[in-house]
């Protein structure tokens, strides 16, 4: 079958010997670089799960749920993808066998298989390649990544491979190609490199009909020519297409590592396409740069419930850093559980501290601990950004000490408490499904002028992505702007309040939608790089 230009490229991710390679970064790089060559690029993550979404998955089995502009529930991969690339992701670049079978039973329901014996292979393969296809029958994209959760030879991922399997056989290889990330691992009492365990994976994908045409080899040490030789011959891979990937201090260098390596070349001879013109200098001057060399260097304390976890707050994370890229300025995170402020004093733990981040959150635990980290901030005059959850806790703070109103709470703790200062409305409360109770996805925002927020957006009317149940009681507004809080943005209806500022304070803002899942390195969410400059300027004792 000869190349068309017309049709979309896929590129499919396969991970092999373990988990943890940084599949995410490696297929968001790939995009990037693609992008940089002029390509419209857009990638979706398959997830072998049962769970329809990982909106019901607590962080310690899945680290942070990244929500999509349309309002969906993902992969935090989708974070990855959109920081690196300009596609925005919606519900159809997230997959999960859950939303798979779910599709397939329900068909089956309705009858709609006439009466056959409904089997993984053809319907399930069928329906995950149908899901495939979709996405670029509804915008052309020249090419599709498509990354697959897991790692080869787990069970669960099988009727995902043997779809690939299918789909490049009826593409033809030249429009399919399978570009499998391995760990070639450094083993230290031999000093050696060891490629058995990438022999062992491609081989396990051989069984499978899967055949991969470029190996991404994850390693420690340089791989040397010779050791790309032995892992061709044994893995039937062309040398040139075994690449390397070393271990880099930061992931925004990995597009570098691959632009090196010349695997937009590779794969765009693979797929019949002339690799375009184009480079990744922008993203080198605006982002790499500024990382490797930056003027000041300044603590943020995040004050979370999974500070022990790597992954739960992925997107603030990487957020405070796109603050630092554009303020010149290294941010060092202290991770401090909200439980060791319960019962302690805040002074200890944040006395030190140029600005305080409480992310969002559900549930009671540790509650009482960021509470405590919002007062510390207003009183001590430490710049403060509350995230949904965050802000939710400013709020219920100012109430109680600022307002007076003894024993202020949110309703998520308890629905009978005097002050319900964060509530639910009315018409969320007759919904019982654990998912359709949420706010999810983006909601337009008024920005009042005058205020913090504005001279953040530069903007009347902005939009974020929000995930949450309660809302800001507007029983208590005029009380709590008597006592100087300012409402500064709230929907077009301006029945929600969506942000909220202090006055008597350098920068204390507390927003009900997630500023983090807009972020990218080269773009810096303005409250993110609003709230690191206040931080900054505390640290030079600038006034
Ligand atoms: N638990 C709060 C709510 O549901 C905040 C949610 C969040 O921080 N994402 O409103």
């Amino acid at each position: 079958m000869a190349s068309d230009p017309k049709i979309s490229k896929y590129l499919f991710v396969t991970g092999g010997v373990v988990s943890s390679l940084g599949k995410g970064v490696a297929s968001a790089s790939l995009g990037k670089l693609l992008e940089a060559r002029g390509f419209r690029v857009t990638i979706i993550k398959c997830d072998p799960y049962l769970n329809v979404d990982p909106g019901t998955m607590n962080p310690y089995q899945h680290g942070e749920v990244y929500v999509t502009q349309d309002g969906a529930e993902t992969d935090l991969d989708l974070g990855h993808y959109e920081r690196f690339i300009s596609s925005t992701m919606t519900a159809a670049n997230n997959i999960t066998a859950g939303k798979i079978y779910h599709s397939v039973i329900t068909k089956e329901r309705r009858g709609e298989y006439l009466g056959a014996t409904v089997q993984v292979i053809p319907h399930v393969t069928d329906e995950i390649k149908g899901f495939l296809r979709r996405i670029s029958a509804e915008k052309t994209y020249d090419f599709v990544i498509c990354e697959i959760g897991g790692t080869v030879g787990d069970i669960e991922s099988l009727p995902f491979l043997e779809a690939i399997r299918q789909f490049r056989q009826e593409l033809g290889r030249e429009n399919a190609i399978d570009i499998h990330l391995t760990l070639i691992p450094y083993i230290r009492t031999a000093d050696e490199l060891k490629t058995k365990p990438t022999q062992h994976s491609v081989g396990k994908l051989r069984e499978i009909g899967i055949q991969p045409d470029i190996l991404l080899c994850r390693t420690e040490k340089p791989l040397s020519l010779d050791l790309r030789k032995k892992i061709s011959l044994f893995c039937n891979v062309a040398v040139e297409q075994v690449i390397a990937i070393p271990d880099v201090d930061d992931i925004y260098k990995v597009p570098l590592i691959l632009e090196k390596e010349g695997l937009d070349r590779i794969v765009t001879r693979l797929v019949g396409l002339k690799c375009g013109g184009g480079n990744l200098n922008d993203w080198k001057t605006r982002v790499i740069d500024k990382i490797e060399a930056p003027a000041h260097r300044i603590q943020i304390a995040v004050v979370g419930k999974y500070t022990e976890l790597q992954d739960a707050y992925k997107s603030i994370y990487e957020a405070l850093k796109h603050g630092g890229i554009a303020n010149n300025c290294a941010i060092d995170i202290l991770k401090i559980d909200s439980g060791t402020l319960v019962d302690n004093n805040p002074n200890e733990l944040l006395s030190g501290v140029d600005g305080i981040l409480i992310p969002g959150g559900f549930g009671d635990r540790g509650l009482e601990g960021k509470i405590k980290a919002a007062q510390y901030a207003r009183e001590n005059k430490v710049p403060y950004f509350g995230v949904c959850l965050g802000m939710q806790c400013a709020v219920i703070e100012f109430a109680r000490n600022v307002c007076k109103m003894t024993g202020a709470n949110t309703a998520e703790i308890n629905p009978k408490v005097a002050f319900p200062v964060i509530h639910l409305m009315e018409d969320q409360k007759k919904v019982t499904d654990k998912g359709g109770s949420m706010r999810l996805g983006s909601y337009i925002c008024k920005v009042k002028s005058g205020t913090v927020a504005h001279r953040a957006y530069h903007k009347n009317e902005i939009q974020e992505r929000h995930r949450h149940r309660y809302e800001y009681n507007n029983k208590y507004k005029v009380k709590m702007e008597q006592h100087g809080m300012t409402i500064s943005g709230v929907s077009p209806n301006g029945r929600l309040v969506e942000i909220i500022e202090l006055q008597d304070h350098p920068w204390f803002v507390g927003c009900q939608f997630h500023p983090e899942f807009q972020s990218k390195p080269d773009h810096p969410h303005p409250l993110f790089r609003d709230f690191i400059k206040a931080a900054l300027k505390k640290r030079l004792k600038l006034k």
